[in-house]
Formats: C-alpha cells, structure tokens, sequence
C-alpha cells in the first residue's frame, strides 16, 4: 500500500459538486473522514409514490411488496433522516445513499418508473449531509442527458442492478450507458436487483442476500473481469458486498484455463455484510487499495475497519482514503 492521498488535488477535481456534499468530500483528508459507499434511505417523496401504486414494488402502509420476494414489514425509523442521522457516528463523514435496487423499479416499463425514478432523485438530492446519492436510470430507453446532469448536478455516481451486466453481452449492451460516467469521471456502483425466487415464500428470509444477491454479483465480476476493460478503459467501478466474494474464486479461473489479469486500480469492491475472515480473502486477492467501506445500512451496519486486523493504515484507507479515489480518481 503507497502513501494515503489520491494522487490529485481533491478541491479541484470536487469543484463542479453540490456545495452541500462537496464540502465534506474536500474535507475528507488523511485525517481519516469516513466515506459509507452503500446505504438506502428513501426520501419521502419515494415512499408517496410507492404508497400509491396497485402492483409490485409497492409499499401498503409499510409492508413492501415485491414481485418474487415475501413481504416485508419495514421498520419507518430506517427511513427517518433524523433517526439516520443519528447513526452517522463521524460527523464529518459521507454516507452515499442508493435506489433499493432489489425493489426493480429500474426495470419497470419506463412509463411506469419514470414517476419513481423522479421521486428517488427528487427526494434525495435535498437530503443533508451526511448524506449523497447515486443517480438511477431506466433499464430500457435510459435518458443518458439526464444521467449526465444528474452527475453534474447532484449524484456522485451512477447506480446500476447487477443482473444488467450478468454476461459480457449485457454488458456490452450496458456499455454506453456506463460511458456516461466514464466521460465525467464518475463511478459506476453495482448493486444486487431482484431476486426473482421461485417460491419466495417457502426460504428462510435470509435466501435472497446469500444466494440470489452474491451470485448476481459474481456474474457481473466475471462479465466486467471478461470485457469491462475493453469497452469502458477508464470507468471506476465499485461492486457490492465484495462481488459475492467473486474474487476469492480467482484462483478456480486459474485452474479452469482462465487468466487473471492484474490488479486494476479503478476496480472496487465494498465490505458490507462481511468481516474479518471474507475481506482477508479479498485483500489477498485485490490488494487493500480496492476494498472500500460500504454498509448497506439499514439492512447492514459498516464493519469497524480497525478491528480487521489489518492495521491502522489499512483500515484508513478501507473507510477514507480508497472511497475517496473511487468518487474522485487518482492512483493508490
Ligand atoms: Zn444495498
């Protein structure tokens, strides 16, 4: 691991952000300011529109439903902004909020998600700090110039669900949608979707983030490990919950005639879910410098990065230094 400073100035690469988030972003040095990669909190306007609709996703009272998922009674404090705020144990901190992208909203019929995609971008760009957010699209027909201004307007980045890029001819299909944030420096961020269960209802309610989650997430590794490079030579790119471990399996590629390449530096995967014994496993594969601090909060609480037994610098760069060269850029 070199040094603990992206490689640019970070006021200058910030200088086109929102006030409200740049400014903790900027202040966010090697004295250690924590960066949460990955949270959900729906604003308001998000739950209204949820609140209205007769078919799935929706919310009836705060019971979500959900096409191939049981239903869910959701706790209204894990979307209170100020119960929230509350958790947000550095002051100075970053937390980057996402579209639950398991509700599928991106992939409703664009009509139909285009009301919930504006409540999302809507509701949470005029949340406070702590709180940033990754901009959502539609699956089908995305509006790339709205992307655009979202990415220089409010969003950090771009969030996209993981099965979009389950092959690397989805990805490919995927690609100009990414090279909208490629052109503006900004990070891709790659979360679970759907489920899609077969008989939800007869798992254990845990099923869904074992099973479907990491393999959507392990697909999507390999999609971008195949052709990523070759379409997108410049994206940052951030998987969640580290990739379903896929890079633990680097090892399985090897022995069944694959290559692995190496590390790249604009690749990232998150820590939430996971403690000592899986990010151990992804720091031999990846190196520290592509581990970064990510929640999932309120469904996850951020691992103490101190307690890995990694060292003090290590965990500096998991909670600061290595989300700050995701958002911004620059070299370990
Ligand atoms: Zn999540």
């Amino acid at each position: 691991m070199r040094g603990h400073g992206p490689g640019v100035a970070p006021a200058a690469r910030a200088a086109g952000w929102p006030a409200a988030w740049r400014t903790a972003l900027e202040a966010s040095t090697d004295e250690g300011r924590t960066i949460d990669v990955h949270g959900h909190l729906w604003p308001e306007e998000l739950v209204e529109v949820l609140r209205r609709r007769r078919s799935a996703p929706r919310l009836a009272g705060w019971v979500l439903h959900l096409d191939g998922e049981a239903p869910l009674r959701v706790n209204p404090d894990d979307h209170d902004l100020g119960v929230r705020g509350s958790l947000e144990t550095d002051s100075r901190g970053l937390c980057l909020l996402s579209l639950s992208a398991p509700l599928g909203i991106e992939s409703l019929p664009t009509e139909e998600g285009a009301p919930l995609l504006e409540a999302w971008h809507d509701g949470v760009a005029r949340l406070p700090e702590p709180f940033a957010a990754w901009a959502s699209v539609a699956c089908a027909h995305p509006d790339l110039l709205q992307l655009k201004h979202h990415l220089q307007t409010h969003f950090v980045g771009l969030q996209v669900p993981a099965t979009w890029l389950a092959t690397p001819s989805l990805l490919e299909t995927l690609a100009p949608t990414l090279a909208v944030c490629e052109a503006e420096s900004r990070p891709v961020f790659v979360h679970p979707g759907p489920a899609g269960l077969q008989e939800p209802g007869r798992l254990p309610p845990w099923w869904p983030s074992v099973v479907a989650y990491t393999t959507q997430l392990q697909a999507a590794w390999w999609a971008w490990q195949e052709v990523g490079r070759s379409f997108l030579p410049d994206l940052r790119i951030c998987f969640a919950a580290g990739a379903g471990l896929a890079p633990a399996h680097h090892e399985r590629l090897v022995a069944r005639g694959g290559a692995v390449g190496r590390i790249d530096p604009g690749v990232f995967v998150e820590t939430s879910s996971y403690g000592r014994q899986a990010i151990d496993a992804l720091t031999r594969v990846l190196g520290v410098d592509g581990i970064v601090l990510g929640s999932d909060r309120p469904y996850g609480r951020p691992v103490d990065a101190e307690g890995l037994g990694l060292g003090r610098a290590a965990a500096r760069s998991i909670q600061s230094t290595n989300p700050r060269r995701l958002l911004l850029g620059g070299t370990p």
